[in-house]
């Protein structure tokens, strides 16, 4: 990311349904350059994706489904509770997570870059890596509530997924900025453009 090294960036976190997309979109409206981590990890691996090479050759043609997309159902029981291969398809995927990112990063054109970075406290390797640090935070119920009815989950499965994730408190801990999203959409708006009012000063005093 040599030439973005002077410009202002955030990294956007927050736990499973906190309002991440909800948020970074509203920052996207408002001319703010969003990369998404979540998006190029996926786009590695559907037909023709830069990992699906690697992926054939390290772990064989049947973890590559008729369409020439990563078999992600296979994939997942395949390094579930399976370190070893867990490591293997992370050491094919990250390099490559974070060189289409500095990518993305260079081509970005707005007055600063928002990474949405869902794991960032957990990966390690982004804290300390942007400007500033803005976590979209809720109520645990609120965000049990939310995934449920979104991905028709139920409440223990959602619970067990907040389990694998850094806690609101961890997350919390790393915050330069938060955003809380507890209440109905309207309540975004006007917090977003309050900070993206400030990011655009910052943004403004860093170049
Ligand atoms: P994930 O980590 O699962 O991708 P996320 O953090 O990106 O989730 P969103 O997808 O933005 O979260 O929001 C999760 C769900 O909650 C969506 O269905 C979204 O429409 C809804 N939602 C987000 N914020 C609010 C809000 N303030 N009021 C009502 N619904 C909301």
């Amino acid at each position: 990311m040599t030439s973005n090294a002077q410009r202002f960036t955030v990294g956007l976190t927050g736990g499973i349904g906190s309002g991440k997309t909800t948020v970074a979109n509203l920052f996207g409206e408002l001319g703010a350059s969003l990369v998404d981590t979540d998006a190029i990890a996926h786009e590695l691996t559907v037909p023709g994706g830069l990992a699906i090479d690697a992926i054939r050759e390290r772990f064989g043609a049947g973890f590559i489904d008729a369409s020439g997309a990563m078999d992600r159902a296979r994939m997942r029981s395949h390094v579930f509770g399976n370190a070893g291969a867990r490591h293997e398809l992370e050491a094919i995927l990250h390099p490559l997570i974070r060189s289409q990112t500095a990518r993305a990063a260079e081509a970005a054109t707005g007055a600063y870059i928002i990474f949405v970075v869902p794991l960032l406290v957990e990966s390690g390797t982004w804290v300390g890596r942007t400007s500033r640090v803005l976590v979209v935070d809720c109520e645990e119920e609120v965000q049990i509530g939310r995934v449920m009815r979104r991905n028709g989950l139920q409440r223990h499965e959602v619970e067990a997924i907040m389990a694998a994730q850094a806690s609101r408190f961890a997350r919390l801990a790393v915050a330069d900025d938060v955003i809380e999203n507890n209440d109905g959409n309207a309540a975004l708006p006007p917090l977003v453009q309050a900070l993206h009012a400030r990011y655009l000063a910052l943004a403004d005093a860093a170049g």
